[in-house]
């Protein structure tokens, strides 16, 4: 079933300062769930936040990226998505992989106590910009919203749903410059609240904003395509290794001949053997620890 061909939709309403933003990504989601088993409960999390990640994104007003992490201490770990104003995006969790998740497991109760939530906005040439707070609300969605109304000015609502197929979301927010009467906000949000989870995975950007808004419906722009694309490279693994140190990297090479890092969005390997672990650091880091040199490791 792919309604969303992976679009992102504006949207404004004419009879009052509200805009709003529909993300549908289908082929997209699937890239990224492909190449691990996620529990449904996990794989939900992340897909409504991989959604956020893009709506928000889509309102950066910078050439750069936005990252939205969740940091648990239960069965999960972290979800990380992130996405950027040229419309790319990735996304991936961890979480303990040996245990059992149920279904109907809440994100609260994923991620245990003292949970915390981080947005990260990088412009393409400076320094990022973090905000950290401590999660509080039982979905994404939830704990997103608490987190604008403590930092902006801004109203605003998001609906979020993901499955195996589609990650989707709705966002509304209230423009600035422009007053409005608090019951016509109210109103429109609730219209968007009566949204479900199903209709947000399966029912085209038109369909739905007709549906939820058919008394006035919102001026619907053209979409735009949002496209999967992973920023790591062999020069930034390289870096890696490098802040490793050579002690660590030299011992690991000795042990296994070659050492191997597998990017966690994009499952990218990337090999380094003997020779170019010795180029990239200069000198050679790997013969003092082959067994039966003086302080030889096995
Ligand atoms: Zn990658």
């Amino acid at each position: 079933m792919s309604v969303h061909h992976n679009q992102l939709t504006r949207f404004m309403f004419d009879d009052k300062p509200v805009r709003g933003l529909h993300i549908g990504l289908d082929s997209v989601w699937q890239h990224i769930l492909a190449h691990k088993s996620y529990p449904a409960a996990i794989r939900s999390a992340l897909g409504e936040l991989t959604a956020a990640a893009v709506l928000l994104a889509a309102n950066l007003k910078f050439d750069g990226s936005l990252t939205l992490q969740v940091q648990g201490r239960g069965v999960l770990k972290m979800l990380v998505a992130e996405a950027t104003a040229a419309g790319t995006c990735r996304a991936t969790a961890r979480w303990d992989e040996q245990a059992v998740v149920d279904e109907d497991t809440g994100l609260a109760e994923l991620l245990g106590e003292g949970g915390m939530f981080v947005l990260t906005l990088q412009t393409d040439n400076g320094e990022p910009w973090q905000g950290v707070v401590p999660l509080e609300g039982g979905s994404v969605a939830e704990m997103l919203m608490g987190y604008m109304a403590r930092s902006e000015q801004l109203d605003t609502h998001i609906s979020l749903a993901a499955d195996a197929h589609t990650a989707a979301g709705l966002l509304l927010q209230r423009l600035p410059e422009e007053a409005i009467e608090a019951d016509a906000w109210q109103e429109t949000v609730a219209l968007a609240d009566t949204v479900q989870a199903a209709e947000l995975t399966d029912v085209d950007a038109h369909t739905l904003l007709y549906r939820l808004f058919h008394q006035t419906p919102p001026r619907v722009f053209e979409p735009q395509s949002i496209e999967f694309a992973c920023t790591c490279s062999r020069g930034k693994v390289s870096d890696m290794l490098l802040l490793l140190g050579g002690e660590e990297v030299g011992s690991a090479v000795a042990e296994q001949g070659s050492i191997e890092i597998n990017c966690d969005f994009c499952h990218q390997r990337y090999v380094f053997d003997e020779m170019e672990i010795n180029a990239l650091f200069g000198a050679d880091v790997v013969s003092p620890f082959v067994s039966g040199s003086p302080n030889g490791l096995q």
